[in-house]
């Protein structure tokens, strides 16, 4: 299940098996789908993570 978590006011979508953060809740999800179906990252959805720190 993608995790929503705020950070500094704004609001950022962690797909909970790789642990990266996306500002959309579709990218996540599309992240976790397929980090779920080919055990790892697809380098297309990755580009888009976002540092929240
Ligand atoms: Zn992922």
């Amino acid at each position: 299940m993608v995790e929503e978590k705020i950070f500094n006011g704004e609001n950022y979508f962690k797909c909970s098996i790789c642990g990266f953060f996306y500002k959309k809740e579709q990218l996540a999800q599309k992240c976790e789908d397929f980090c779920k179906d080919y055990n790892g990252c697809n380098l297309e959805i990755t580009k888009h993570t976002v540092k929240v720190n």
